[in-house]
């Protein structure tokens, strides 16, 4: 805990009148002396600015926070013989205290402007929910809701049912379960369709997906064996079908979203792999990773395998994240036969990692408006970012360095940049959206690294990009031009 901080810094003390003079009849800096100088806590408590801190923070905060001030006076005068500053100027206590309990009391999970040029930023919580979510979400945490209750039957109820029938809708699935993330999904699928047994993987598809999720990682926890197969770069039909034995489980296939081979490559497609382990009376796997349940090359991105073509493809279950490309909280959704989803929602492990209300609402809600295709790029704000054209972030970047850089010359100088968003979360990383990006350079008198800093201080802090002696902000990435331009006006005067 801080304990003083700037308020301990030396400099001569003046006492109160009345401190003075019992002091002038004393030693003036015995340390009894100063000891006795020291304000007590009570008759701290007592003055009408720390009654009204007690008001907003309560007794047991402010008084903490004092008697860490009162702690630290009584080494000062013990090492330096000298009392602290904040003992002639309650002000400056009063102030001390403000910035220590408002520090106390703000939130870490506040609002940032992510301008990275990542869109799906996972440091910065993925994707952002649409209003219907964010309603759904807030009217669940205020009221009961019948989470696992079927209100028509008047009995217990599956809280996965919140989702399934929509889920049935959008993809064809026949059953579905939903989970914390589409790692955890991972982990429940080979936990309980494949433990005990041999798992085969193509070599291509060993993916680590960041942290600690790497595949063979994840197929040693959920304790079945890993077989893999073919090369690193080209894997055939006969490879899978030589590996099979009486062992075997699941043929696992692994979106490779985070990164590309090109060249001599080959791979089996899911309709080939779907009749082989038909035949042979094995489950076919598949984690999609982002899964998208809409075209995206509407947008000038790629098109992503879709869950709902996988299943057609005979794939048995397919798991993806709920906050990547589909926009909606995070989450990990595994679809497909209902025999297996079944395994599934009776491991012990779905207990362990079953989704909250507050999670299935926004789920609910981001699913319903696939229902209306139409709407999603405006429903959906990562649809709706992607959706923006270069001219028009163009415009608004004129309109923001226009107003701008009158306040933040001489020391920066404010360029209109072309830049490349990015999706991120892994997915497509070798396709990139035409932006626009504001970019700061310092100038005469003017710091890079601390016009940055500033940035990050800021009300609703301003995160961009350090690149080539620049500070770039990716115009993609606004919420609300009309609140940047204030938020940025506001940093640009306070300069
Ligand atoms: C992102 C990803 C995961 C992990 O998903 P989370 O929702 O982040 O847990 C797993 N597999 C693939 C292929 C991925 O792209």
């Amino acid at each position: 805990m801080n304990v003083g901080g700037a308020c301990d810094n030396a400099s001569p003390s003046f006492f109160s009148t009345l401190k003075m003079t019992q002091m002038m009849t004393q030693a003036p800096d015995t340390p009894q002396a100063l000891y006795r100088a020291l304000p007590s806590m009570d008759s701290l408590l007592a003055k009408p600015s720390f009654a009204q801190l007690q008001q907003t923070y309560g007794k047991a905060a402010v008084k903490a926070a004092l008697d860490g001030h009162l702690h630290a006076a009584r080494t000062l005068i013990s090492q330096e013989h000298r009392l602290p500053n904040w003992c002639s100027d309650p002000a400056q206590l009063h102030g001390c205290l403000v910035d220590q309990l408002s520090r106390d009391y703000c939130h870490s999970l506040k609002p940032v402007w992510n301008l990275t040029g990542t869109i799906l930023h996972t440091n910065l919580g993925r994707a952002q929910q649409s209003e219907a979510a964010i309603k759904a979400v807030s009217s669940v945490m205020r009221y009961p809701t019948p989470l696992e209750f079927e209100l028509a039957a008047g009995e217990r109820g599956h809280r996965d049912n919140a989702i399934s029938g929509l889920i049935h809708r959008l993809t064809g699935a026949e059953a579905c379960c939903v989970v914390n993330n589409n790692a955890a999904a991972v982990l429940l699928m080979l936990s309980a369709v494949t433990a005990g047994k041999e798992v085969i993987v193509s070599r291509g598809e060993l993916v680590e997906i960041g942290g600690a999720f790497r595949i063979p990682d994840i197929m040693r926890q959920a304790g079945c064996t890993l077989v893999e197969v073919g090369s690193t770069n080209r894997t055939h039909l006969k490879d899978y079908e030589q590996a099979i034995t009486e062992n075997t489980a699941a043929i696992m296939k692994v979106h490779t979203s985070n990164y590309h081979i090109s060249g001599f490559t080959a791979a089996v497609e899911e309709a080939k792999l779907g009749e082989l382990c038909r035949e042979r009376g094995i489950a076919l796997i598949s984690d999609l990773g982002s899964g998208s349940l809409t075209d995206l090359r509407r947008f000038g991105l790629k098109q992503e395998p879709t869950p709902q073509a996988m299943l057609l493809d005979g794939v048995d279950l397919v798991s993806f994240s709920g906050d990547k490309l589909l926009g909606g909280p995070q989450s990990g959704l595994i679809v497909g036969k209902q025999s297996l989803i079944n395994q599934l929602q009776s491991h012990p492990l779905k207990r362990a990692l079953r989704c909250d209300k507050l999670i299935l609402a926004a789920l609910e809600a981001t699913l319903i408006h696939y229902l209306t295709p139409e709407t999603l790029d405006t429903e959906l704000p990562i649809m709706a970012k992607f959706a923006r054209s270069q001219d028009t972030l163009r415009q608004i970047g004129q309109r923001l360095q226009q107003a701008l850089i009158p306040l933040f010359q001489p020391a920066y100088g404010i360029e209109l940049q072309d830049c490349q968003t990015q999706v991120g979360s892994g997915s497509q990383p070798d396709t990139f959206l035409p932006s626009v990006a504001l970019c700061f350079t310092a100038l005469k008198g003017g710091s890079l690294s601390l016009l940055e800093q500033h940035f990050k201080q800021a009300e609703r802090p301003v995160i961009g990009r350090m690149s080539n002696d620049q500070l770039r902000l990716d115009l993609r990435g606004i919420d609300n031009e009309a609140e940047l331009l204030a938020e940025l006006s506001t940093l640009g005067v306070q300069l």
